[in-house]
């Protein structure tokens, strides 16, 4: 039985090839799985498109869908322990925080399951009788469906689920780093019920497994997450044939504090802002923008804790965070602060690989602190992806919004105020597509997720993330039609 889900069967990649997958955290191999290459993920379209164009699925009432999303909510509970070990081997997170992933994994599909019915249409009243006028909506049709390696299954399930809510079938590339919790979803699939070729997994590389589902007509929607540079390229593949594109990408998130806010608070929330997951999630604090006045003692403190930050592998139970995905990505965040020492940032700690022996085989990175950022910096307007904060300071209100907005990113920040107006006209006027006062990093799938600026196309969850995935079609109908006469003849 091969790894990759295709038209109902598990199968193995055409090429016979596979990929190690190692965990993080100790470099061991949790497994070897398929890698598929262009001709397998042609294979699933295929199944996608005859499940879509010939099968009951687009068919089904939304309540028929929202019940199956229900019963994988169930599912997903049941297997949560297994679900989280496996999440934890494949990233090195802490198992606990894999834990907390699953959890929102399950609200996920619980959400989409409970409104998958709501919003079904509406009659237009054209204030003419003899009209019906109704918008519908529809599914959009075959949908491609491509994710990142940092909350692996978190990301699939913001798109699957909306994705068969709305009545599409789906192709799923996971990350290459971290395929099992996605198999093990499609497994919960077909035990909930899921059609053959509505849902289709394959594994491996983008440039192979991914780049057809942003190339190929018989795909007519792309939602992809991941980085900037990726989504460009998934963006410009899509214009051949004009799909639909939703982008979720990166961000550069300023993590904006008043000298008037609970600074012992703050200065809590701003080490877990940046340092969570090591630092890599697409939202994280990793700009510290912080009042001048206030800046030495807020960023010394800061820096003491980020010292004694303890790092580990997912079953540590001492551990506060893990180590970085891989050794390429350390690489990159290596370069990064290397680059930011050279435009002269100055390093407060961290900056350089743990010097614990027992940590030696995993991929961690200390916790660092750059001080004496500006905007103008590269290293405060690139993503480090990585446990780096960089620490930029303001005089007044309008210089934190004007510092703070100068991003090509705008998908988060967060402003720590205990002034009420000021922290409303902060957050009015961040160009970001969610704005925390007083917190950091919480979000509910009942509210829109998404970027502004180069963050993103789209929006996520809530009712927004159901519109990504469906069509609104307008249905007029004359019910009285009569001659018109416009020509003689
Ligand atoms: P990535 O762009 O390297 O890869 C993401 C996915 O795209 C992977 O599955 C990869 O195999 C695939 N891919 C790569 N090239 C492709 C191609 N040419 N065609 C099709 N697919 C291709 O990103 P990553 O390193 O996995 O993830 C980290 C990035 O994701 C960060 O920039 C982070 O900010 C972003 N992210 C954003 C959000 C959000 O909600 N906005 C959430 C999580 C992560």
């Amino acid at each position: 039985m091969g790894d990759l889900y295709i038209d109902g069967e598990w199968r193995s990649a055409q090429s016979g090839e596979k990929r190690q997958i190692r965990c993080p955290a100790n470099g061991e191999l949790v497994a070897e799985v398929d890698e598929a290459g262009a001709a397998d993920t042609e294979a699933a379209i295929a199944a996608a498109a005859r499940a879509f164009h010939e099968g009951p699925w687009p068919r089904t009432t939304a309540r028929e869908r929202g019940d199956l999303l229900l019963r994988v909510a169930d599912l997903l509970r049941r297997d949560k322990a297994e679900l989280a070990r496996m999440e934890a081997l494949d990233t090195g997170k802490r198992l606990v925080e894999a834990e907390f992933d699953i959890d929102d994994i399950i609200g996920v599909f619980g959400h989409y399951g409970r409104t998958a019915d709501q919003d079904a249409g509406r009659v237009v009243d054209t204030g003419n009788p003899d009209v019906i006028s109704r918008i519908v909506y529809e599914p959009i049709g075959v949908c491609g469906l491509i994710a990142p390696w940092n909350y692996p299954l978190l990301q699939v399930s913001w798109k699957v689920a909306p994705c068969l809510a709305a009545g599409n079938t789906f192709v799923l590339k996971p990350s290459e780093l971290t395929p099992h919790t996605s198999m093990h979803l499609m497994r919960l699939l077909e035990e909930a019920g899921l059609p053959a070729g509505v849902g289709n997994l394959v594994l491996g590389a983008g440039p192979d497994a991914g780049a057809p589902l942003s190339q190929d007509p018989r795909v007519d929607l792309v939602s992809f997450t991941g980085g900037l540079a990726t989504g460009r390229q998934i963006m410009a593949a899509a214009a051949g044939t004009v799909k639909k594109v939703a982008l979720e990408l990166g961000g550069k998130n300023p993590n904006i504090v008043f000298a008037d806010a609970d600074l012992d608070v703050a200065l809590d929330y701003a080490l877990t802002a940046v340092f969570l997951h090591s630092g890599q999630v697409c939202s994280a604090g990793a700009r510290l923008v912080v009042e001048e006045s206030i800046h030495d003692s807020f960023v010394d403190a800061l820096v003491d804790r980020a010292r004694r930050i303890r790092l580990g592998g997912p079953f540590d139970e001492q551990a506060e965070t893990g180590p970085l995905t891989s050794a390429a990505h350390r690489d990159k965040v290596e370069a990064y602060v290397a680059a930011g020492l050279a435009e002269g940032a100055v390093l407060r700690c961290g900056g350089a690989r743990p010097d614990d022996p027992a940590l030696a085989d995993g991929f961690y990175y200390l916790p660092t602190v750059l001080d004496r950022c500006r905007s103008d910096m590269s290293v405060t307007q690139d993503e480090s992806f990585g446990p780096v904060l960089t620490v930029e300071t303001f005089t007044d209100e309008d210089d934190a919004v004007r510092i703070a907005n100068d991003s090509i990113y705008g998908l988060a920040g967060a402003v720590w105020t205990q002034d009420a107006g000021r922290s409303q006209r902060v957050a009015g006027r961040l160009r970001m597509g969610t704005v925390w006062i007083n917190d950091y990093h919480p979000y509910v799938p009942q509210a829109e997720w998404g970027g502004y600026k180069q963050s993103g196309t789209g929006r996520e969850l809530g009712v927004a993330g159901l519109d990504e995935y469906r069509e609104a079609k307008h249905i007029w109908q004359n019910i009285d039609p009569q001659e018109q006469r416009w020509f003689s003849g």
